[in-house]
């Protein structure tokens, strides 16, 4: 009943000829394709060129990051305004990238989910553990303090425009997998948690998806599970064949 999202990371890759290029690609090979949400995150620059050449295609636009205040004196920041002015409907939110490479603090993602959900977007809402938290034992711990501190005081309405993505850190762009029962262990405990901070229906229906090395030969054993409900994908959706078979998970 929830229904699959599956989103393409494209990090700091594509010129616009080739992010042009690719999504013309992914638009021709994912035409039939209406039963599940379909989304490419690519660098602010290409934005535009990016969501004028899908048009109204099944193929939705996200932004990799914002900053959480509409406008002012924040020279080199982008706000969810001005992203949805480019013709983004999604912005990926904490990302392991920015926490560890940017310093992103949960108080920091928290301002940019509000910032999203109130400009009408819908935020890819990043958590996951990194293999040293993995190791002691506090996965968990881990993504309750990430949870809790990024969803603080976001309304239940609010959740609707919030899509989950646990990304264990170990897993991202190392080309090691969490075991579809790893993943599955995970998402059961958010899924719980949300369960817990709003409530069971809410918790029924928000989808949360998987993203760590996420490839067309790993997918469908990752998306069988049933708290997986899409995939974040990095590497595996920079390149057409790769990306439109992972969408076509079975
Ligand atoms: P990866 O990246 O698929 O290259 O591991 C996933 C992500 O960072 O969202």
């Amino acid at each position: 009943m929830r229904r699959p999202f599956i989103a393409g990371n494209w990090k700091l890759h594509k010129t616009t000829a080739e992010a042009v290029t690719l999504v013309k690609a992914l638009e021709a090979g994912l035409a039939d394709v209406t039963d599940r949400d379909i989304v490419v995150a690519p660098v602010f620059t290409v934005l535009t060129s990016v969501s004028s050449a899908l048009g109204d295609s099944n193929i939705a636009v996200a932004a990799q990051n914002c900053f959480p205040e509409m406008q002012g004196a924040y020279t080199g920041e982008v706000s969810p305004l001005l992203l949805k002015d480019a013709g983004c409907r999604y912005v990926i939110v904490g990302h392991s990238e920015r926490r560890q490479l940017f310093g992103e603090t949960d108080g920091f993602i928290n301002r940019k989910l509000k910032a999203v959900v109130d400009t009408g977007l819908t935020a890819i809402f990043c958590v996951g553990e990194t293999l040293e938290e993995r190791e002691q034992g506090r996965t968990f711990e881990v993504l309750e303090k990430q949870l809790r501190g990024g969803l603080e005081n976001l309304l239940r309405d609010a959740m609707a425009r919030v899509v989950v993505a646990y990304e264990p850190v170990w897993a991202i762009g190392t080309g090691k997998t969490a075991s579809a029962a790893q993943a599955q262990q995970a998402h059961a405990f958010i899924r719980d948690l949300l369960s817990r901070l709003y409530d069971a229906d809410l918790a029924c229906r928000i989808r949360i998806v998987y993203g760590g090395s996420v490839k067309p030969d790993n997918v469908d054993g990752l998306l069988s599970q049933q708290d997986i409900d899409g995939a974040l994908v990095g590497g595996a959706s920079l390149k057409a064949e790769d990306f439109i078979r992972i969408v076509r998970f079975l």
